[in-house]
């Protein structure tokens, strides 16, 4: 097994990692760092035409299992305290520091037994997962070309270092973000036979919307529509002509999902030509739910058993552009437990604290995952 001498240089490795954090899109010294690192390995970053990120290769042959780690920062600045905290306005307050130091340190440890692979493991360093803008650079460059399957995970401060939290089906939400105009007819308040009511008809639509939750989607699957900020009008005599309002849409299911978008688009149209109105709806880039394949998450379960802690975990509500790879084929992702503490500050907070003792399992999760599937897809 792993002695203490490579965690504490990988600890070493995580610590100036996040010191010099970079927000997405702008991950240029964290690549060059990687791509030194992985060369001191004797791994030869790959030649995909990404800004940001690397994709390198361990093994040979024609079966590729891929592993994923984020590497950007958010603009936040940080207040931890901690004595390898942040040399400058951005930090690492999702922890992405900690995911690429696990995939290095899973690096080394294929590398080491490179001659062994029953295949290819082909490692992604993805940039701009904050931004939700990542995965689909890493597929636009042909980061998921050939590739069988795909394994990811984010640490997760609600569990212990030590834990590993996963489950079949969805693991974190599909996030909507919608913004939608509506366009009225001005008029005196006093004749709103001469218009076209854009409070009314937005009021309207707001309530009419909530029955999608509560009369569409069963008892038994899950989502969440919330309209969050409302703007129209400006005095109290004119009926104004245009209006917007704006929200989100959390589901669990990749069939709910679709299914509650199509009814918020009918009855946003519905309701709005009931008054002549006329809508446009625009929807954010934001991903879908990230959903755990049924054939492969109880492998990559039984395999965590003998490292760590296999907790059967609830969804959460947040987002994850893993999401993407995962539309297009079978993928996993898991929650690292890294930290544990009843008060521990959650993800984006400036005082969110990955702990180093949760290094092993996320190392060993990549390691011996790769090295399950490369085994299931090889047998198949
Ligand atoms: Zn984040
Ligand atoms: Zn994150």
């Amino acid at each position: 097994m792993v002695d203490d001498e490579f965690y504490n240089r990988l600890m070493t490795t995580r610590h100036h990692i996040h010191q010099h954090p970079e927000v997405s899109e702008s991950e240029y010294e964290t690549t060059d760092y990687i791509k030194t690192y992985l060369r001191k390995l004797g791994i030869v970053p790959l030649d995909y035409p990404l800004e940001t990120g690397v994709i390198v290769e361990i093994g040979s042959g024609l079966l590729i299992i891929a592993l994923r780690a984020d590497i950007d920062a958010l603009p936040i600045l940080e207040r931890t305290g901690l004595d390898y905290a942040s040399t400058n306005n951005a930090m690492h307050a999702c922890g992405h520091d900690f995911h690429q130091t696990s995939l290095l340190g899973a690096a080394e440890l294929l590398k080491a037994r490179e001659s062994e692979l029953k295949g290819t493991v082909r490692l992604i360093f993805q940039p701009a997962e904050e931004n939700f803008q990542g995965a689909h650079k890493v597929i636009r460059a042909g980061g998921l070309v050939d590739v069988s399957a795909i394994v990811g995970y984010h640490n997760n401060p609600h569990l212990k270092p030590g834990q590993l939290g996963l489950r079949s089906g969805a693991i974190m939400a599909g996030v909507e973000q919608f913004a939608v105009t509506v366009e009225g007819i001005s008029a005196h308040a006093a004749r709103p036979d001469l218009g076209v009511d854009a409070v009314l008809t937005i009021t309207t639509i707001v309530n009419n919307l909530q029955q999608i939750v509560a009369r569409t989607v069963s008892p038994f699957q899950s989502a969440v529509l919330s309209v969050t900020h409302i703007d129209v009008g400006n005095t109290w005599n004119v009926l104004p002509a245009e209006g917007f309002f704006e929200g989100t849409i959390r589901t669990f299911d990749p069939q709910v999902r679709l299914a509650v978008i199509d009814s918020f688009e009918k009855i946003v149209r519905d309701t709005a030509a009931q008054f002549g109105a006329k809508v446009s709806i625009e929807w954010g880039n934001s991903p879908k739910v990230t959903f755990n394949d049924a054939s492969i998450t109880p492998l990559i379960f039984e395999t965590a058993k003998e490292y760590a802690e296999v907790i059967e975990t609830l969804p959460s509500t947040g987002g994850e552009d893993f999401a993407a790879y995962q539309e297009r084929i079978p993928g996993v992702f898991a929650f690292v437990g890294s930290n544990g503490d009843e008060n521990a500050p959650d993800w984006h907070h400036d005082d969110f604290i990955v702990k180093d003792e949760a290094l092993p399992v996320a190392v060993n999760y990549f390691v011996q995952s790769a090295l399950a599937l490369l085994d299931y897809y090889q047998e198949k």
